[in-house]
């Protein structure tokens, strides 16, 4: 064979071993490709067990199904001088005492079987097998080459291990997350049941509390009314927390999907803005809107938007003691962003990465303010239903105090175009 041939036959399974995703095929090119070259009846690629006693055909050409299936090869004077790093050439197989399978060999038409290590680190892991149809007795060239393609075989042998047991990696990873899941589903569905049946008899006790206290079954004492006053109030406290229980699995479960629509940005802030100004202003504090005009459309749900607002807005008065809040509206890239800033107690830096955890409360939450730690999460679901990011910032970068919220959403364009 010419040496350009050779160098021609290198390059193109160097080639397909540096790129191909599937090992298997390159240890096929090689195995094909060896025979070709040397015009050769055929080839195989055979691994060594991990006791090194026998060896197994990997991948081949030319052979029959039926002489590949004539049972293991076991480690004899041939292999054991292989695996000490040498070629062997057996020039008449079907006589030749060294082979274990001479009436396979006959039978199979093979004269002569040349072996050549499998090196791909120093250590011999198995053999490279070419089986002629007369006996031959390759030049020194062609055995340096075989040796080389050997070489290659060895690199591909150990790629498709490697192949192999990532894929298992992936499948038992696959697997995990099924199960987490279906598990999370299953949580999902018993948080919804539980927070529903949990809700019709309290807001009929509240029901029972409010007639009480209008005094129509008859006169309370001050003492009676005070009690019965603080029990509606806990009881409001917990319809809130299974209102925002039963918020969880909705929104995971994307039942708000069918609410989403493409809406104007006024639509969704300057309802609850009315109310929202009304209470800074009670807790005296300022409340500036940025909402600059010609704002592009989104694909949103209104009432649940509005409810990341209120949710933002109603911490940052509840953690502003003093100072105000701005609201800012405004386009950025590919889509709107919604700030929400204040002048507030801040957030402690390590507090940071979990704000928008399921029931996480900022270590520097004063005690006397309460809350379910559930109003963040929810905010970052909403959000990311709608294709946006959420993020917290404290201090402000922009006043050097207080804290920052911002979430994005994508505009009606963006959205379109990622659904292409
Ligand atoms: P609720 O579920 O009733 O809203 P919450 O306000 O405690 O209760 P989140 O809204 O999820 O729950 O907020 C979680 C925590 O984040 C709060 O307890 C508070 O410690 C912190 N936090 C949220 N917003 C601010 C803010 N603007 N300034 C300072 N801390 C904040
Ligand atoms: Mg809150």
């Amino acid at each position: 064979m010419k040496s350009r041939e050779r160098y021609e036959i290198l390059y193109s399974i160097a080639r397909e071993l540096a790129s191909s995703l599937a090992p298997d095929e390159v240890l096929n090119t090689i195995v094909e490709s060896v025979t070709r070259a040397v015009n050769a009846k055929g080839c195989s690629l055979m691994l060594l067990t991990p006791d090194k006693k026998q060896l197994t055909h990997t991948v081949s050409y030319g052979l029959s199904r039926q002489y590949l299936s004539k049972g293991p090869v076991m480690s004899n004077i041939i292999i054991k001088e292989v695996l000490n790093g040498k070629s062997v050439t057996v020039l008449n197989a079907p006589i030749d005492p060294r082979v274990q399978y001479k009436a396979q060999a006959k039978k199979e038409g093979i004269a002569s079987m040349f072996s050549v290590p499998l090196k791909p680190n120093g250590e011999v892991i198995g053999i490279m097998r070419v089986y002629t149809s007369e006996p031959r007795r390759f030049s020194t060239q062609d055995v340096g080459f075989l040796g080389y393609l050997a070489n290659l075989g060895a690199i591909a042998l150990e790629k498709a291990k490697l192949h192999e047991a990532l894929n298992r990696d992936l499948e038992l990873r696959c697997a995990e997350v099924a199960k987490l899941e279906e598990e999370k589903n299953r949580f999902l569905r018993f948080l919804s049941i539980a927070a529903h049946d949990l809700k019709a008899p309290l807001s009929a006790i509240q029901g029972f509390m409010w007639v009480m206290l209008k005094g129509f079954p008859g006169p309370l004492t001050d003492k009676q009314k005070h009690m019965l006053e603080r029990s509606a109030h806990r009881i409001d406290e917990l319809l809130n927390l299974i209102s925002d229980l039963l918020d969880i699995p909705r929104i995971e479960t994307g039942q708000i999907v069918p609410e989403i629509k493409v809406i104007s940005l006024y639509t969704v802030i300057r309802p609850p803005v009315r109310d929202l100004r009304e209470q800074a202003k009670e807790k005296g504090l300022k409340f500036k809107l940025e909402l600059p005009a010609g704002l592009p459309k989104v694909y949103g749900s209104v009432p649940r938007l509005q409810q990341v607002i209120n949710n933002l807005v109603n911490n940052a008065i509840k953690y502003t003691p003093e100072g105000g809040i701005t609201l800012r509206v405004s386009p950025v890239d590919c889509n709107v962003q919604i700030e929400v800033m204040d002048t507030g107690i801040g957030i402690p830096q390590q507090d940071l990465p979990k704000m928008f955890e399921d029931f996480y409360r900022a270590s520097n939450n004063p005690a006397e303010v309460k809350g379910t730690g559930l109003g963040l999460s929810i905010s970052r679901r909403i959000v990311e239903a709608h294709g946006g990011k959420i993020w917290v910032e404290s201090p402000c970068p922009q006043t050097g105090n207080g804290t920052r919220f911002t979430f994005t959403l994508p505009t009606r364009h963006e959205t379109e175009r990622r659904q292409r």
